[in-house]
């Protein structure tokens, strides 16, 4: 795989698909480490004099109608204001993906200076499912540069027009953090040094039975925190309250169970809603009261996972261990990152989008960790040992 180290970039417009899907709250970033994160590669292609032009998405603009005006609400400009703060120079931001607007920034563009094309899911093409579709918005997206280069991993389990079809029509490299993912992936998936542990957490079962399904055989303990856990209990024989149950899920926890590596919360927060200030105790996870619902794991369990993993040579964390958005429920997140970030000769991998974000907003240390994954789904996709088309298309 080409680095983008390695291409002359010096006067050539170089388009960058970046990861720039930070999370907003009534139009304000709430937590802008992918726009950080983006820093380096920005930074080292302008210092060689590049045109840069960014390219990026931001949620899903299209839910409710495909056919219909993209929801404005999801418009970069909040992006390009931190950017450029981040950056020290200007980010102008195009009116449009690969329209008229951006042909005229890219057109004025100067050697060492960068633009932000406007979020690329405004176009209905990017995400189709139609090679044509998408295939036209790529003429057009690869019509503003001269190069490609990806730094976007959250993105590359996306057969989209400005991941995928875009490669296949310029000379093409992967950004630092695309090749850092990939090199973190290969030692999880090829050879882990053992014990190798994972600790799985967050709100859905569903979202994350494959992976489950595809780490349990490779793995020496599988730790089960956050809303997951209650399906596992469920499947125990436990009755688990108003907590997160998903029942068609119990017997293929069941199943799991039955491999003796996966590792249960002994204890749980259990409260009377999902609110910061419902009452709430610590119960037995055996014990959990009708009408209670989980949203954290108790003190105990933070002990028996932190003891599960002494001495593990590898671990991948994705999922926070309760809702740690609510300081009530956050002690148990806290606490697994704590011992997860203390291990003393383990490659420690956090992915997932919320687990990155709950490290950074409790505080633990972000340097504290191996690896922090940009991209939770990319990284689960590739851990499932599903082909990634974004990387596909840049080796
Ligand atoms: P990631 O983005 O790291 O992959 P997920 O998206 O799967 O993680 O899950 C994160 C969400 O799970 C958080 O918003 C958190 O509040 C929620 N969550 C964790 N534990 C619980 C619980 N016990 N009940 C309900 N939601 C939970
Ligand atoms: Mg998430």
């Amino acid at each position: 795989m080409r680095q983008a180290a390695d291409l002359e970039v010096g006067g050539q417009r170089v388009l960058v698909r970046c990861d720039l899907n930070v999370p907003l709250s009534g139009g304000a970033i709430t937590d802008d480490g992918r726009i950080r994160a983006s820093l380096p590669l920005l930074q080292d292609l302008l210092g060689r004099r590049a045109r840069v032009v960014v390219a990026a998405h931001l949620g899903r603009p299209r839910t409710t109608t495909t056919q219909g005006a993209p929801d404005p609400a999801f418009s970069l400009a909040p992006v390009a204001a931190r950017l450029a703060e981040l950056l020290g120079q200007d980010v102008p931001l195009a009116g449009d993906v690969a329209g008229p607007s951006a042909r005229a920034l890219v057109e004025g563009l100067q050697d060492g200076q960068l633009v932000l094309l406007e979020n690329v899911r405004f176009e209905a093409a990017e995400t189709s499912k139609d090679d044509a579709v998408r295939g036209e918005l790529a003429d057009r997206l690869a019509a503003l540069a001269d190069l490609y280069v990806d730094d976007a991993f959250g993105a590359v389990h996306r057969k989209h027009a400005s991941v995928y079809d875009v490669a296949e029509r310029l000379p093409h490299a992967a950004g630092p953090l695309v090749a850092a993912e990939v090199a973190v992936l290969e030692r999880l998936t090829q050879s882990p040094e053992r014990p190798y542990a994972v600790v799985l957490g967050g709100s859905k079962v569903s979202d994350k039975l494959a992976v489950i399904e595809a780490l349990l055989p490779t793995v020496d303990t599988l730790l089960v925190g956050g809303g997951m856990c209650f399906t596992f209990l469920a499947a125990q024989g436990h009755d688990v309250g108003s907590s997160l149950l998903e029942p068609d899920q119990v017997d293929q926890c069941r199943g799991f169970l039955e491999t003796g590596k996966v590792v249960l919360p002994v204890d749980v927060v259990a409260a009377e809603a999902f609110s910061a200030d419902a009452p709430h105790d610590v119960v037995p996870a055996d014990a959990i009261p009708a009408g209670r619902m989980g949203l954290d794991i108790g003190p105990e369990s933070v002990r028996v996972f932190a003891e599960a993993l002494q001495g593990a040579r590898t671990v991948f964390w994705n999922g926070p261990m309760g809702v740690f958005e609510l300081a009530p429920y956050a002690e148990g997140t806290r606490g697994v990152a704590e011992a997860v970030a203390s291990l003393p000769d383990a490659l420690t991998v956090v992915g997932g989008g919320d687990s990155a974000a709950a490290v950074r907003a409790l505080g633990i240390g972000e340097e504290r960790f191996g690896h922090i994954s940009t991209g939770g789904g990319a990284s689960l996709e590739a851990l499932e040992g599903k082909a990634l088309p974004g990387l596909e298309v840049l080796s």
